[in-house]
């Protein structure tokens, strides 16, 4: 079995070591070391990423039968002894995290009694889960101020192994999901909190920088504490500062008062829109008085026939409205477009089977569906240009003045 370095030393990236087996992973070549620092995956902390022997790593397995790492390549290395590097960035993003999910998980036993039942790293998001519902404001404001004091008071961070019966008098926050090869490792930040732990972590939490929690999120009967650390919660700070400079240079006001800003608009849009509404109803009745005055007249009833293009439907439905409140008023209305709407209006006053000139209609524009109740039928729905449209409106006339 491989040694394990990064047990001890989280913080070399450059090594030389000795392929002691070569083996197949699915048709790529993997190989194991007779000394690693390559962390694999586990405990929720992603596995590294780096090279070997000039080729890329592209996974860590552990290996079931003697929990040997195997270190799966882009291509096989021609020499046995090799130069290996870890991707640093990547590593100490995941040490930041890890060890900020200690602090978090500590404050949050500390300030609510909660206790984290799952951690999740990716380079999208970082999580914890909580065994609680109900968290408010002030608990993860209490959390956040205890974290980030631990965090700037710079307290070392170290491991050690513990032996089993030492483990019963020792305090020890998470049970420990497996036993390294001499006793129980586990991670103390000193006098703050004690967990017994695999993965790597920095050695003073200084490194570890800002710790900020985003936002919380109910999961059945757990509470998701969505978070971020270091240079991530730079990266955060400095993506919201830019959108709220710009915010502030857009609605030409100060950082504090952006939400009065916002509120104002909002309240300026519902004015606008009823506004709107207003002065559209105002039109439509103008128009509805235009087409009542030229309406030509079949005995009593004045019949009224318009083709609009692409106009919106509920317009058009407004229109048949507005035009029968009055008596003896017979509308049949359509607009061309991607979906091609007819409207057949009557008033109260009229005896006149709707339905039966919207499926002649419907029949002549060649499809669509519709119906309504027996004074306003609308339908359509598809494609039709104007000349269809009007095909259609005379065929509902049709039927109108020869009733089968
Ligand atoms: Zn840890």
């Amino acid at each position: 079995m491989s040694q394990r370095l990064y047990y001890d030393d989280a913080y070399t990236t450059r090594f030389e070591a000795r392929i002691v087996e070569r083996l197949d992973v699915r048709g790529q070549p993997g190989i194991i070391l007779d000394r690693t620092y390559f962390y694999p995956d586990s405990g929720g902390q992603p596995a590294d990423t780096g090279q070997i022997g000039g080729a890329d790593l592209v996974a860590l397995r552990i290996r079931e039968s003697d929990a040997a790492i195997i270190h799966v390549l882009s291509h096989a290395p021609p020499g046995d002894q090799v130069q290996c590097q870890i991707d640093w960035t990547r590593r100490f993003d995941h040490m930041q995290h890890h060890t900020g999910q200690h602090i978090l998980t500590q404050a949050f036993v500390r300030v609510a009694g909660a206790n984290t039942v799952g951690f999740h790293l990716s380079p999208d998001s970082v999580t914890i889960d909580l065994d609680q519902l109900g968290i408010t404001d002030a608990v993860v404001r209490q959390a956040e101020e205890l974290a980030n004091q631990i965090v700037i008071e710079n307290r070392p961070v170290t491991a050690r192994l513990i032996q089993p019966d030492e483990a019963a008098r020792v305090r020890i926050r998470k049970a420990p999901d497996h036993l390294a090869t001499q006793g129980l490792r586990v991670i103390d930040i000193q006098d703050y909190d004690l967990t017994a732990c695999g993965g790597t972590h920095v050695a003073r939490t200084g490194e570890i920088g800002l710790i900020k929690i985003l936002r919380l999120e109910k999961r059945g009967d757990r509470t998701r504490v969505e978070f971020r650390c270091g240079w991530r919660a730079l990266r955060d700070y400095q993506a919201k500062h830019a959108i709220v400079a710009q915010l502030v240079s857009d609605l030409t006001c100060g950082v504090s008062e952006l939400p009065e800003a916002v509120s104002r608009l909002q309240q300026e849009r519902r004015a606008a829109q009823r506004t709107i509404k207003m002065l559209r109803e105002r039109l439509i009745d103008e128009e509805a008085q235009r087409l009542l005055n030229s309406a030509h007249p079949e005995g009593s009833v004045r019949w009224i026939e318009a083709v609009f293009t692409n106009r919106d439907p509920g317009e058009i439905r407004l229109l048949g409205a507005r035009l029968t409140r009055s008596a003896q008023v017979l509308a049949l209305l359509a607009t061309s477009g991607d979906k091609a709407h007819l409207v057949l209006a009557r008033s109260a006053d009229l005896d006149l089977d709707l339905n039966s000139a919207l499926k002649a209609a419907l029949a002549a524009l060649g499809g669509g569906k519709g119906g309504g109740p027996p004074d306003m039928v609308q339908g359509g729905g598809i494609p039709a240009d104007e000349e269809k449209v009007a095909a259609a409106l005379r065929a509902a006339r049709a039927s109108l003045l020869h009733p089968r």
